[in-house]
């Protein structure tokens, strides 16, 4: 009937709504409403920050080695318990140079969990983190790129900012070439690549696909003018 409102329809769209304002919220890397994040560095400097999260894991060595091999420094988004099962493969991607963040304890999906979970997997993921390497980290990377209500508090009290990233690489499922040829897409000045050298908390991963990818786009990246930085020097620049 023209002119008459369903109150149920109109409820679940407000529903609707708000779940699809959530999961923006939540999911978007350019999203800072549910804490302060950043997701690429100035558009004013031809620089790239390759970020691996999940490890470390039996395969970072290969990751570590082939970085070493072109001079680079990327930044590590590591899991408190793999670096509990692996602390010497955590200290060496920190001693080689490499910015490390926090990446939580057990990769768990933050949507939905309290406040006090949130706090808890972030500071011992911190304190673990800080024993194996010495260094505190001061970004962190939340699980899927999710956010959720108790971030905001938990950055604040351990003085954490969370990093997205501009182009996620879908290394954990994308054959080399799909994952090359994504990033090269999304090279762009101030770019933060999210790639992987663990799969969340699995033993001895296939990561074949990512150092593949790697080795492929960083020659072409040099040609294109683009050089690479640390998150910290990206999103902190002491040069112009
Ligand atoms: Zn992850």
């Amino acid at each position: 009937m023209a002119g008459l409102v369903n109150p149920a329809m109109v409820a679940a769209g407000v529903v609707t709504g708000a779940a699809a304002a959530m999961t923006w919220a939540g999911r978007a890397p350019s999203c800072t409403w549910l804490a302060p994040s950043h997701y690429r560095g100035v558009r004013t400097r031809r620089a790239i920050a390759l970020t691996f999260d999940d490890g470390p894991s039996e395969s970072t060595q290969m990751l570590l080695d082939l970085l070493a091999k072109h001079g680079i420094r990327a930044t590590f988004f590591q899991c408190g318990a793999n670096v509990r099962r692996l602390p010497d493969l955590a200290r060496e991607a920190a001693a080689r140079g490499h910015c490390i963040g926090n990446h939580t304890v057990s990769h768990p999906l933050l949507a939905l969990r309290s406040a006090e979970f949130i706090y808890s997997e972030m500071a011992e993921a911190q304190r673990i983190i800080t024993d194996a390497t010495g260094c505190e980290p001061r970004w962190f990377r939340p699980p899927y790129g999710v956010r959720w209500f108790g971030l905001r508090s938990a950055q604040r009290r351990l003085r954490l900012t969370s990093v997205l990233w501009s182009t996620i690489g879908k290394d954990w499922k994308w054959p080399t070439e799909a994952v090359a040829s994504r990033l090269m897409t999304g090279a762009t000045n101030g770019a933060i690549f999210c790639l992987h050298d663990g799969r969340a908390l699995r033993a001895r991963p296939n990561i074949d696909a990512t150092l593949e990818a790697v080795a492929r786009v960083i020659p072409m990246l040099r040609d294109q003018g683009f050089h690479f930085e640390t998150v910290d020097e990206i999103l902190c620049p002491t040069t112009t």
